[in-house]
């Protein structure tokens, strides 16, 4: 789950200047244009029948792009697809396809076997496709079971091959959020993206998005605003002050920052009292990650948003996994994170007895991977240099998950088990060796570093 975390190419990145847009690719418009239209029909383009981007501008307003004579589309406005899609919860509301009609392109669909739900009789709006087949190859079965539960309730189709394109505000573009918001802007959204940081903001223009004076502005005519900030009350704060004063009811909000559960469930619920829909879906992967368009999310919202979320976050998901209900996106987060804090430190101490003992590292490796103390902090992120696979210790501890990230976690999970009378000794401890550790000055080591703390030989790190 860790391994991008874990890339040693990372730290660099999680620690210094972020390069924004450096080879970021997120899934591209013209292989969802292909998997609608079919092998050898032009993207965006005249395919036979009704041609989607035409349908689509004709029923959403949408912008088809990659054709000529097209300038940037305006961000704001009233678009024609609002009209009728009120705030009111009980009629949900849409992300693409919205007043959509079955047409001739689902049975060329149905014919080139991508299968389709079939229509609830008694809709005329909100008709959506079900995902076709190959875009779910990296979606888990439980994802997909998910899917089903909610689309299955509603009795309507979800399309993610869409070729058509949303408006997407993207407020917090930090070492994460720059790379994130570049993808939706590759993948041919609109994205109108604000930062606190004059940097952060130029980068993100660099890579394809529209500069907001404010989050206000930003999100004023978003049909999905993503919000990537440093810790709670940031993101309490956008989203009291800016987001629910200046977003459209329509707007789909999806906070991917790690906070607190507590201030999770505290912006979901003032999201329902003003008539929005909301999730959490924080993030397992870093920077390298975010940029490569393969983060895992895990999300908590209800059920039958989970579609129109997991639509949303693809240009920058290798997974996104329904948790539950708001605030359980944060819980599995820090749960974990902690579970990995607490195996690792597990793993670090059992090398150093091991070394103790006489017994060679990568013996100890061997027969720990093939027996009950296997764990991936022992196969797949050996804190030993030199033994298993690549990892930070093969490079001084460079790169992977940062202590002070770790740290960060820990803290939020104490913080959560206080909070609800859950018993978490280990992480507790774990909590604490990793705050000594980081108050030795080794916070941007990453956490596999912790070892040396266990052998004794702090001083061997640089
Ligand atoms: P960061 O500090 O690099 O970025 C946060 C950005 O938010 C900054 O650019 C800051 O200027 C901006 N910001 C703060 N307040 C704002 C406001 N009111 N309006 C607009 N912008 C505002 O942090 P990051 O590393 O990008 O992490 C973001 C979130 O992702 C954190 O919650 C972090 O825990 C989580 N996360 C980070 C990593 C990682 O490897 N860095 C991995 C997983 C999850």
């Amino acid at each position: 789950m860790f391994q991008r975390e874990g890339d040693p190419e990372h730290a660099a990145q999680l620690l210094g200047p972020r390069e924004a847009g450096s080879g970021v690719h997120g899934p591209e418009l013209s292989r969802h244009a292909r998997q609608v239209h079919g092998p050898g029909r032009p993207v965006g383009g005249q395919s036979s029948g009704l041609p989607l981007a035409e349908a689509g501008r004709r029923l959403h307003g949408y912008r088809p792009r990659g054709r000529a004579g097209h300038g940037p589309a305006p961000h704001r406005g009233s678009a024609p697809h609002r009209r009728g899609h009120g705030s009111r919860r009980g009629h949900r509301r849409r992300l693409c396809f919205r007043g959509r009609e079955p047409r001739a392109a689902d049975s060329r669909r149905q014919s080139q076997g991508q299968r389709l739900r079939p229509v609830d009789p008694g809709q005329d709006r909100s008709v959506r496709l079900q995902v076709p087949q190959a875009r779910l190859g990296a979606v888990s079965e439980k994802t997909r079971l998910n899917n089903d539960k909610s689309r299955a309730h509603e009795a309507r189709f979800v399309f993610a091959g869409s070729s058509t394109m949303a408006r997407i505000a993207f407020i917090g573009l930090g070492n994460m959020g720059g790379g994130m918001a570049a993808n939706q802007a590759k993948a041919g959204h609109d994205v109108m993206a604000f930062d606190l940081s004059a940097a952060a903001l130029e980068r993100a223009v660099a890579a394809g998005c529209q500069a907001a004076g404010s989050a206000a502005e930003a999100v004023a005519s978003a049909e999905v605003v993503i919000t990537m900030l440093p810790a709670g009350p940031h993101v309490r704060a956008v989203y009291s002050d800016q987001i629910f004063k200046s977003a459209p009811k329509s707007a789909l909000l999806i906070d991917c920052s790690t906070i607190d559960v507590e201030s999770a469930r505290a912006v979901a619920g003032e999201a329902a009292a003003n008539g929005f829909r909301f999730a959490d879906a924080p993030v397992s992967g870093g920077v390298m990650a975010a940029e490569a368009g393969t983060l895992a999310f895990m999300v908590g919202c209800e059920a039958v948003d989970f579609a129109d979320v997991e639509m949303a976050l693809a240009p920058m998901s290798r997974a996104t996994i329904h948790a539950g209900e708001h605030g359980t996106g944060q819980a599995a987060k820090i749960c974990n994170n902690m579970l990995l804090g607490v195996s690792m430190l597990g793993t670090c101490e059992a090398f150093a007895l091991a070394e103790k003992l006489g017994l060679a590292a990568d013996r100890f490796f061997e027969i720990a991977s093939k027996s009950s103390g296997q764990c991936w902090s022992v196969t797949s992120y050996c804190p030993v240099p030199g033994v298993g696979p690549q990892t930070p210790a093969d490079r001084g501890y460079e790169g992977g998950f940062a202590t002070a990230m770790m740290l960060k976690d820990l803290k939020l999970a104490q913080d959560a088990a206080a909070k609800s009378g859950a018993a978490t000794p280990m992480g507790a401890q774990a909590e604490a060796l990793y705050a000594l550790f980081a108050a030795n000055g080794f916070g941007g080591k990453d956490f596999s570093a912790v070892i040396e703390l266990m052998r004794g030989r702090l001083g061997a790190l640089s």
